[in-house]
């Protein structure tokens, strides 16, 4: 793989997001390995990760945060890693390009609109961010503004115009988030134009997604990670499969044309709303989704005596819950595929299920996020009598 020189970004100090910006992308890549060589190197060979041709403006989920200075002037830009500053930013290395522009024509709009910035101390003032998601397959782009208050004056006129300058979107929504809180978006909702979802596609399913839905952030590694994760799995019909911590359900979606049945367990009910609508979009007929914790769920179905051919598990950055992991022994899946954002709770979760009779066939790393220091990987294990 070849890269062109390192671009360096004006305002790596200030932001703090990329934090292995100092080094060229060969020697990220080289980083990273090494840091999964030292976690996980003891219970299998570590394949060469993968990185990507291209490691600029991978970013299709952008948010902004808008703010004043003290001169009085709006910015836009992104939270200080360290603090809770905004910094200044139009133009992110990481981030879609369309997208950000999109950002800085909305905060050009904002004073002919007699529109404020929100401010965070005084709980004052309009916008407090701005989300722009495009699909990356369909170019379809998502817009959501997000207010401090539920007062949008003129707003039909602000889409407007938003629109005269960007015609490329395809919806915006109005967010509603008038509480003291980190969190960007609030609970309610108002659709101003188009259907308040965009379509993606990755591996040949289509996916329906909200302002709310979690997406993974690059398309384009998505796809590897997971033609990674279902290689490992090594589907076959006869295979009832369980897709742990599934999000939208986007793995077993995909995975369902290749085996019997699939199983979806996640925690966030606004998911599985969003899995179960794309699996009618897919025209899915041997796929389930249950909203549950993913350990109280394994607990319920080995109960009921229900097991499973395979599993291929996507805990958040804690990892798996102790009961899930003991029940996943207990249910004895002959595969396992542990795809994990975080190699140092996979590591502890790793040496649980080693012990208990499960080997590590397989350990492939992604790089999902280039220049931060976070590194995807996906693990197969089979059990041990199984493995030959
Ligand atoms: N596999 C999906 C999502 C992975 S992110 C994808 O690739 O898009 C991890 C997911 O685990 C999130 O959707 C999160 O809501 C969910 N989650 C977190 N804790 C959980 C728990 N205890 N039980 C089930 N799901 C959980």
């Amino acid at each position: 793989m070849e890269h062109k020189a390192q671009k360096l970004c004006p305002h790596r100090k200030k932001c703090g997001g990329c934090q292995l910006q100092n080094l060229s992308y060969e020697e990220q890549l080289h980083h990273k390995m090494a840091k999964v060589i030292k976690l996980l190197g003891t219970f299998h060979r570590v394949s060469e990760i993968i990185g990507m041709e291209h490691p600029y403006h991978y970013r299709n989920k952008v948010q902004a945060a808008f703010g004043t200075t003290r001169g009085g002037k709006i910015i836009s830009g992104i939270f200080q890693s360290s603090s809770h500053r905004i910094v200044a930013v139009d133009e992110c290395l990481l981030e879609d390009k369309k997208a950000d522009e999109i950002i800085v024509s909305i905060r050009k709009l904002l004073p002919s609109f007699k529109l404020t910035a929100y401010n965070e101390d005084t709980h004052r003032g309009f916008l407090r961010h701005v989300l722009v998601k495009r699909g990356f397959k369909s170019g379809e782009v998502m817009v959501v503004l997000v207010g401090g208050t539920n007062v949008f004056p003129r707003k039909k006129d602000f889409v407007k115009a938003l629109l005269k300058l960007h015609p490329e979107i395809t919806t915006i929504v109005f967010n509603i988030n008038t509480k003291k809180t980190s969190l960007v978006l609030g609970e309610r909702q108002e659709v101003l134009y188009g259907s308040g979802k965009i379509m993606e596609e990755l591996l040949g399913c289509r996916f329906r997604i909200s302002p709310k839905s979690f997406y993974q952030i690059n398309p384009i590694q998505t796809e590897v990670l997971y033609s990674k994760a279902l290689e490992f799995a090594d589907l076959k019909g006869s295979d009832k499969l369980l897709d742990a911590y599934c999000g939208i359900g986007t793995i077993g979606l995909i995975a369902a044309s290749k085996v019997k049945s699939v199983v979806g367990v996640e925690l966030n009910k606004d998911a599985v709303r969003d899995a179960r609508e794309n699996m009618k979009l897919n025209s899915i007929k041997n796929a389930e989704f249950h909203c549950a914790d993913a350990g109280e769920f394994m607990l319920e179905k080995k109960a009921a005596g229900e097991n499973f051919d395979v599993v291929i598990m996507d805990p958040p950055r804690a990892g798996a819950s102790k009961q899930f992991l003991s029940c996943l022994v207990k249910a004895s899946p002959e595969r396992v595929v542990y795809v994990s954002c975080n190699p140092e709770t996979q590591k502890r979760d790793l040496f649980y299920l080693t012990k208990a009779g499960y080997k590590v066939k397989k350990i492939q790393p992604v790089d999902m996020f280039p220049h931060t220091a976070h590194c995807e990987v996906v693990v197969s294990l089979t059990q041990n009598f199984a493995s030959g």
